[in-house]
């Protein structure tokens, strides 16, 4: 029996998301209508809207919903924005990000990753305004800096500096520090010139790899 994709969007957007405190109506509309399935593969499927991350192959993992939604809320997306979304992944973050901001760039340093997160956007027609590219995301992307948004999908040790310099003024970083169990997902704020921080909540991302991650 094939499940009801939309009545099981709409109980983890009542339950997983409102009730926990995600309160910005465009990220609940977005998470709403993405097809989230299509980006789990086939073996998870079922399991596609439960309170969780899963395995998306390469050792790598889409996050949980409640994860995703918040990331995307702290980033105060408008629609006009240029954001820079690091650790591509399965591509659903990307579509959701896609969906809130003008245009995305999704970074993914595992290849085999970064092909399946394009074919996920592509099948789902939510690629429009998204760019994927493979590379090492803890140096960011200079080509489409500034950002006014930079979502980063895995744990680093400290905020990697290109990250911060490719950040807009103003303009919304959030990234996930600490080791392998332990992390708060900091939200860095720049304006007028000033950087201001402050932690989010406490998290469990997969590490980020490359210069500015634990290599
Ligand atoms: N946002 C993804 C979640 C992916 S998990 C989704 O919606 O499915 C984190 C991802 O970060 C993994 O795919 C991992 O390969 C990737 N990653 C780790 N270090 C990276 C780096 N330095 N640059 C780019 N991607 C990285």
């Amino acid at each position: 029996m094939i499940p009801d994709w939309a009545s099981e969007r709409r109980r983890m957007v009542d339950r997983q998301l409102r009730k926990r405190g995600i309160r910005d109506p465009r990220v609940l509309d977005a998470m709403l209508t993405i097809p989230r399935e299509e980006f789990v593969p086939h073996e998870h499927r079922v399991c596609s809207y439960q309170d969780e991350p899963l395995q998306i192959g390469y050792g790598q993992t889409i996050s949980q919903p409640y994860m995703d939604a918040l990331m995307a809320e702290l980033l105060e997306l408008t629609g006009t924005e240029t954001v820079l979304d690091v650790g591509g992944g399965s591509g659903y973050h990307a579509a959701l990000l896609g969906a809130l901001a003008a245009r995305v760039i999704s970074i993914e340093i595992i290849p085999g990753l970064a092909r399946q997160a394009e074919e996920n956007l592509r099948r789902t027609g939510l690629g429009g305004n998204i760019t994927v590219v493979c590379g090492d995301g803890s140096q960011g992307w200079p080509e489409a800096a500034p950002y006014a948004g930079i979502s980063v999908a895995a744990a680093a040790p400290d905020v990697p500096e290109p990250l911060l310099a490719q950040l807009g003024d103003p303009g919304r970083l959030v990234i996930p520090i600490g080791d392998r169990w332990d992390q708060e997902l900091r939200v860095i704020v720049k304006s007028d010139g000033a950087i201001h921080e402050r932690i989010a909540t406490f998290c469990r991302f997969v590490p980020l790899r490359g210069t500015g991650g634990w290599r």
